[in-house]
């Protein structure tokens, strides 16, 4: 064969199809599902179109948490398919392909959540890829791995793979960390464990090699998700698996002292007030993981929990009272639902007196809705709509209250900040105002903190961890200056060109 006959074989050959589109709805769960199917698409060769116009076909991953995420997903169904005529649904909806054939019976496949093989299969049928015994030598790298080289998809544990996803759909510099899928509880108002299914804990050892891999590919905070994740390895029995030559158990309170040993921030999300989080609160005290709970409570009267079925509901302000004195500097985020089925003015009343008590730091409320298949539907007495808004102005007046209070007391303050974004206008020198968070604010949900630069103009890059002073505070949000940039110093160590900074 002459290098000419060679080289015709890629010059000739007619491009075969193999762009897909990639549309990621829902939380940060099915973020990481995301992640993971797109990671195995650029790992079999497959391009990700960024428009539909590129696309070859479309895999829409889809939410059905509650009614408004169904018809965002059905909507986003019926587009794809305008669009290019070939969809894969996968995710929670997918749990339910009748309500999807009901509205789009034309989409080419439906999987459930966490189905990348499924997902895989589908596309593999829609868009085959040619075989080329040249060109299939040649692994796809995938964007950020280094030097050409992509990190292989699944690393052998004792205890089976771990699946650590090389393609992030977040920045750089933080990751989600998915320890467990599905989920044990019953809750009256949720219908998650009817479409993920009970809970699956993932071996701590995979957990951990993830997060390894992450830090040492510049990601600086890890954000650990999961649907109960105070439950973790409840369904394994704490089962133990082997990182770098250790057991480790497959407990919360063991997974988060080892993920605190890499040096990164690890920031805890979806944890339930049971006895054991106190322990994972001393790391907090210690320093060893962020000092920061996102606590779904749901509501403060025992009759309204009892009707929601929440796990860990009972000495609510007690519990929380006992964090704070092993960890003064903790910062508790949690969500509430107003307007539930039976709420009278007084349980109304008890969650606003708990909101007073309890002062958390960062609260976000819901008005009760209907979502089909839950048993919440079930119950009498439904609170008026015009009821539901007004407690909600009513709970977000004082919640505000306390927020802008809490954040006045940081005012003076030199704290580390992550550095999320530029935001600089035009009138400003490149790299002057940035936008960041604090220990305390996790990414996309909570505050941000609005900072100039100072003498470090031009200097500072996104995913740096700087130290600010606090100079002015709103109901949400920080201002500031940066005062010094140290260097990041994890305990692992850092691929190629990454480091210092
Ligand atoms: S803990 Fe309750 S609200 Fe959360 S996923 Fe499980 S059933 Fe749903």
């Amino acid at each position: 064969m002459t290098v000419l006959d060679f080289t015709d074989q890629f010059v000739s050959k007619p491009q075969h199809k193999n762009k897909v589109g990639f549309i990621s709805l829902g939380c940060p769960k099915a973020l990481v599902d995301s992640e993971r199917i797109l990671t195995q698409l650029r790992v079999e060769g497959y391009q990700i179109a960024d428009n539909y116009g590129d696309a070859d076909t479309v895999i829409v991953n889809t939410c059905g948490f509650i009614t408004p995420a169904v018809e965002e997903s059905l909507a986003a169904i019926g587009e794809a398919l305008d669009a290019t005529g070939k969809v894969i649904v996968t995710g929670c909806l997918g749990e339910r392909p009748e309500k999807i054939l009901e509205r789009h019976p034309k989409v080419a496949a439906i999987t459930g959540s966490e189905a990348v093989d499924d997902v895989m299969r589908h596309v593999r049928e829609l868009l085959p890829m040619e075989q080329n015994p040249f060109t299939d030598l040649l692994p796809t790298a995938a964007p950020g791995a280094r030097n050409g080289v992509s990190a292989p998809v699944r690393e052998a544990t004792s205890h089976g793979d771990v699946f650590a996803p090389s393609v992030k759909l977040t920045p750089r510099h933080f990751a989600y960390l998915k320890i467990a899928e599905g989920c044990n509880h019953t809750c009256s108002f949720c219908i998650i464990p009817k479409l993920r299914g009970k809970q699956v804990s993932r071996d701590a050892a995979a957990v951990l090699y993830e997060a390894y891999r992450l830090v040492a590919g510049g990601t600086k905070e890890l954000v650990v998700i999961s649907q109960d994740t105070s439950a973790y390895g409840v369904d394994i029995r704490y089962r133990e698996s082997e990182f770098q030559e250790q057991p480790v158990r497959a407990h919360l309170t063991d997974l988060a002292a080892k993920l605190g040993e890499m040096g990164a921030w690890v920031r805890m999300h979806y944890v339930y007030p049971y006895p054991h989080v106190e322990k994972v609160v001393e790391l907090m005290a210690a320093g060893k993981i962020l000092p920061y709970l996102d606590v779904p409570l749901q509501h403060a009267s025992p009759k309204i929990l009892r009707a929601m079925r929440r796990p860990g509901a009972g000495k609510q302000l007690d519990t929380i009272r006992r964090w704070r004195e092993i960890c003064p500097e903790l910062v508790i985020r949690s969500t509430f639902i107003v307007g539930f089925p039976g709420e009278t003015e007084s349980d109304f009343q008890e969650l606003l007196t708990f909101l007073e008590d309890a002062r958390l730091d960062r609260v976000g409320a819901f008005p009760y809705s209907d979502v089909e298949e839950a048993d919440a539907n079930a119950l009498g007495n439904p609170v008026p709509e015009d009821i539901k808004q007004e407690r909600l102005a009513r709970f977000m007046e004082v919640a505000q209250r306390i927020s802008a209070e809490k954040l006045a007391e940081k005012v003076g303050r030199v704290m580390p900040i992550i550095i999320d974004e530029f935001n600089d206008d035009e009138d400003d020198a490149a790299g002057t105002r940035l936008i960041g968070r604090t220990k305390g604010d996790a990414p996309g949900i909570d505050g941000q903190v609005y900072l100039y630069a100072g003498e470090f103009a031009g200097q500072i890059k996104i995913g740096d961890i700087v130290e600010a002073r606090i100079e002015e505070s709103d109901e949400y949000d920080l201002f500031g200056e940066v005062v010094a940039r140290p260097a990041w110093l994890p305990n692992v160590p850092q691929m190629g060109h990454f480091g210092g900074h």
